[in-house]
């Protein structure tokens, strides 16, 4: 017999099972989803590198998975066609932590209790191969990759902090392709092989998988067989009835055992979304990228003419990477479907620009190449208008968040993602118009709900022009500058620019439904009450005053000037016209510090 080599798990992956056995031993039907998962994307694999390699799927044509249950023995094996793993492989993968699920399954179970949540929002989770330990004592993984001549059995037992890998040698267990994983069930989780048990299962959690999954079943069909009828004969004796037959035909039911279709493997984005419902898309989106919470919004749209693709895009509600975190743009927030092959979800800018990156979906396109690659991607036609399809659908359902009539969505998705849009307005001169609706600020008038600028131009007065605003670190330095007396005198509203970000964006904008943006602080600021005679007076009275000051402050000051800004405050410092405003000067400040 071949040599069988021990090996130690990494030292993360014991801390990962004990983990995923505390946190999920409650919910422990997991397990086969994340296997199920794990097929499919070894199918998808499979595909994507057969299309320039068709040597690759020669041997075995059909992409599926199979799962047996066997009930007697408490065993379920799971087989899939799929592109297998060789034995480095075997010990890359699962010898030692897999980077994806992983990360955020443990970043869940810590939100969660901190949120003081409960375990089972933990199993909507990606927690990966590893949850085979939760019914199974001992786990058998036999593969075999098309880079390799040679198919290999990984084997481990629950709690063990090691492995085994040798060679398959036994003829009746190899497979041309594939990988075929046993579970020895647990004594008492026996129940899970139960055949129908797996078959609710996988209706239950893989109906978006979409590579077929049989399932061996238990199957029945009545025939008719001809009985001999002797109470037919009796009859015939007793009432002397001579057209009653000797032979009559009964039904019986023929049992026997199958593989059965048990999934519907249309993708959910070829169906009609009239027939889609909500909580269908939620669920393809939580499964699809491993999430436990809904999606703040969806959008499901087909595009035809010049290109062609289907897609459903998400906004999500909350912000994995955290608020402030603009830079991460490399995401597998999209997945990209070349006619329902499964291509990449690798993007860095190509479908969305980085501020959008947050968005997620599946895009589904009929024009672009198979074997398209990134170059490809990033020269491509076809790509650049699909871009711009995708942003604005995703301006759309952006802004059907913020007209809906649950102020909450839209307050949690400005919360979370307020910042990107701000972003958008720095490095998307294109989409002004369609980011300048979706701002939000707090104001003079409204300190503790923001407003949008459309509020804010409706509520401007009969004669106001422009848009004013005063950038601050904080709502109460802003309320406390002095620049605000006259205006809150007149009643104009101020909006109150907190974050380092928007008095940038703002600048960016520089208008908003023909307004300017006007900067309160600024020297110029004209509020349309210019009284010349009052001014000539003022300055006759003070002008000595305002020499001697700037004398006193020199090369501190520009200059001094005679204001009618202010009503109460004696002085005010203002920026020059074409200076950085103090707040500007500020963060420049902190960012060379
Ligand atoms: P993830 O799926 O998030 O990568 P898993 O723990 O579920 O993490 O799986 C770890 C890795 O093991 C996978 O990334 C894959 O490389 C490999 N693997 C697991 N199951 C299979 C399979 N059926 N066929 C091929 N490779 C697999
Ligand atoms: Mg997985």
């Amino acid at each position: 017999p071949p040599p069988v080599e021990k090996y130690e798990y990494q030292a993360e992956v014991s801390r990962l099972m004990d983990l995923i056995v505390n946190s999920l031993y409650s919910n422990k039907e997991v397990f086969l989803r994340e296997l199920i998962s794990n097929a499919s994307d070894a199918l998808d694999k499979l595909r994507y590198l057969s299309v320039t390699n068709p040597d690759l799927s020669k041997d075995v044509a059909d992409l599926d998975i199979r799962i047996y249950a066997d009930k007697e023995n408490g065993v379920i094996t799971l087989t899939d066609s799929g592109i297998g793993m060789t034995r480095e492989e075997l010990v890359d993968c699962l010898g030692t932590i897999a980077q994806s699920g992983t990360a955020k399954f443990f970043k869940a179970i810590k939100d969660n209790k901190d949120a003081g949540g409960d375990n089972n929002l933990i199993g909507q989770f990606g927690v990966g191969f590893y949850s085979a330990f939760l019914v199974a004592e001992r786990v058998t993984v036999s593969t075999k990759s098309p880079k390799s001549d040679k198919q290999y059995v990984w084997e481990s037992e629950a709690d063990s902090s090691s492995y085994t890998i040798k060679e398959e040698t036994d003829p009746q267990l190899l497979i041309p392709r594939g990988t075929r994983i046993t579970l020895h069930l647990k004594p008492e989780e026996k129940g899970y092989a139960d055949p129908e048990r797996v078959q609710k299962l996988v209706k239950n959690y893989s109906q978006f998988v979409s590579f077929p999954i049989y399932t061996w079943q238990e199957k029945g069909y009545t025939k008719e067989v001809e009985v001999e009828d002797d109470t037919a004969e009796s009859k015939k004796d007793d009432q002397d009835d001579q057209t009653e037959t000797k032979k009559k035909t009964k039904k019986v039911v023929e049992r026997y055992w199958d593989w059965e279709l048990t999934n519907e493997t249309q993708p959910i984005w070829l169906r009609n979304s009239k027939e889609v419902t909500t909580e269908e898309y939620n669920e393809f989106y939580r499964k699809t990228f491993n999430e436990y919470l809904d999606p703040l919004a969806s959008s499901h749209f087909t595009t035809e003419g010049e290109v062609e693709f289907r897609s459903i895009l998400y906004v999500p509600p909350i912000s994995p990477t955290g608020k402030d975190d603009l830079v991460n743009q490399k995401t597998k927030n999209i997945r990209l479907y070349v006619k329902r092959v499964f291509i990449s979800d690798d993007f860095d800018g190509e479908l969305f620009p980085r501020y959008l990156s947050f968005i997620k979906g599946v895009v589904d396109s009929h024009d672009l190449p198979l074997n398209v690659s990134r170059e490809i991607l990033q020269e491509s036609r076809i790509v650049r208008i699909m871009k711009k399809r995708l942003v604005k659908k995703a301006f759309d359902m952006i802004l059907g968040i913020s007209l809906s009539e649950n102020r909450e969505d839209y307050e949690k998705f400005w919360d979370n993602f307020g910042k990107h849009l701000k972003l958008g307005c720095i490095e998307d001169r294109e989409n002004h118009k369609r980011i300048a609706p979706l701002l939000r600020f707090f104001s003079s008038q409204s300190e503790n709900d923001m407003i949008s600028l459309d509020e804010y131009v409706e509520n401007m007065k009969a004669e106001q022009k422009a848009i004013y605003y005063i950038a601050s670190d904080s709502i109460t330095s802003a309320k406390n500058a002095p620049f605000l007396e006259k205006l809150l005198e007149k009643e104009l509203e101020v909006l109150y620019l907190v974050e380092p970000i928007d008095e940038v964006a703002i600048q960016s904008l520089k208008s908003y439904k023909d307004k300017d943006f006007i900067d309160i602080s600024k020297e110029d600021l004209d509020l349309g009450d210019k009284n010349e005679e009052k001014e000539a007076a003022a300055k006759k009275e003070f002008g000595q005053t305002c020499d001697w000051i700037k004398k006193r402050l020199g090369d501190k000051v520009a200059s001094v000037q005679i204001s009618s800004r202010l009503s109460s405050s004696p002085c005010v410092l203002v920026s020059g016209k074409f200076g950085w405003s103090a707040n500007m000067e500020r963060l420049m400040k902190q960012q060379s510090s």
